[in-house]
């Protein structure tokens, strides 16, 4: 189990809406809980939050990075008898909507809508398992009648989201809503407060970079990373558990959920920061788990290593069942793990720390 601060950060930080673009409610929770072990906490325009340890304005600066935003959707159209067609933010799975509860959100507050699903018994195939809707067969019921009644509760460009929280499936399983990537920003922030407690040993200064708009195309961590340039990145963020059935682990890797971190190869991935952070696991007695990154991670990191003349980085991956889902599935085995990892591999780092090849 977590300890009883982390606990509730955790919960708190995943329960609160983050949608791509629509990222501050959630920032500010995590801004808030930084604030009481940073030196520093900021923000830049469009809301990528960073925290920082400084401890000598001489010494390399290796920033630890995860993603601020969650999928979601968005009011697209009102139909005019009051029904909501919805768009996605991010990779949203139009297949998996019907039958789930949303919240939309905007200034006013939040309006509760059932995303309607035609009775099997009205279906045209009385199997059940019609035709996969795209998101513009999607259809919102908020409650009212009309386009006019409709348009006193929400507006074309409100942010949703299900209505999902997080569960425990037992001590060591979580699921939820938005594990992607919040659990990342949990991750540095716990990073960042045991390297707090163990200042004296830190030999580098530390940013915590949580970053809006992965899932459309990371562009908050390319803003971020070209403004502060750190000396290295590690990056986390999920990647897909392989162990449930139907999946050709010939074709997607092998990586099990409570198999510990993902350490990912290749790619953005800097061959001597990798390699540093498998001799801090080896040290450690951390187990991990190893994925090929191929062409792209697709994650912050493919955002960060390339700014201007190149930031040495490497990703860690929480192992993940049901990504892009309601019911995203995680190990805490893997989670303190990874943020077990994160710490020890800046605390092995020097102060003049370089990676090259
Ligand atoms: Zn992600």
């Amino acid at each position: 189990m977590l300890d009883k601060k982390a606990q509730s950060f955790l919960e708190t930080l995943i329960i609160t809406p983050s949608p791509t673009g629509y990222e501050s409610a959630g920032q500010k929770v995590w801004k808030e809980y930084l604030s009481g072990f940073s030196d520093k906490v900021e923000s830049d325009s469009y809301g990528s939050a960073l925290a920082r340890i400084q401890t000598n304005n001489d010494v390399a600066t290796v920033m630890l990075e995860a993603h601020a935003d969650e999928i979601g959707m968005v009011v697209q159209h009102i139909s005019d008898d009051g029904f909501v067609t919805l768009n996605k933010l991010g990779g949203s799975d139009s297949t998996i909507a019907r039958g789930k509860k949303v919240y939309i959100y905007n200034k006013r507050g939040r309006v509760t809508g059932v995303v309607g699903n035609t009775a099997i018994h009205l279906q045209e195939n009385k199997n059940g398992g019609g035709k996969q809707p795209a998101w513009k067969d999607i259809f919102v019921d908020i409650g009212v009648s009309s386009k006019e009644e409709a348009l006193e509760m929400v507006q074309i460009g409100d942010p949703v989201t299900y209505t999902d929280e997080i569960e425990f499936l037992n001590d060591e399983i979580i699921t939820g809503r938005a594990l992607d990537n919040r659990i990342g920003g949990f991750v540095i922030a716990e990073a960042m407060r045991n390297l707090k407690k163990r200042k004296k040993d830190l030999k580098v200064n530390v940013l915590a970079l949580n970053a809006v708009q992965e899932e459309v195309g990371g562009f908050g961590a390319r803003m971020m990373s070209y403004r502060h340039m750190p000396d290295s990145a590690i990056v986390t963020d999920v990647t897909h558990a392989t162990d449930t059935p139907g999946i050709n682990n010939k074709e997607h890797g092998t990586v099990k959920l409570g198999g510990g971190p993902s350490i990912q190869h290749g790619g953005a991935n800097h061959p001597a920061l990798v390699s540093l952070i498998e001799k801090v696991a080896e040290k450690k007695k951390i187990s991990v788990q190893h994925e090929a990154t191929s062409v792209r991670t697709g994650t912050d990191t493919d955002s960060i290593f390339f700014q201007r003349t190149g930031i040495p980085s490497a990703l860690i991956s929480l192992p993940l069942r049901y990504m892009h889902s309601p019911v995203e599935t995680a190990s805490l085995h893997d989670l303190k793990a990874l943020i077990e990892l994160m710490t020890e591999t800046v605390l092995a780092m020097e102060p003049d720390q370089a990676f090259s090849v």
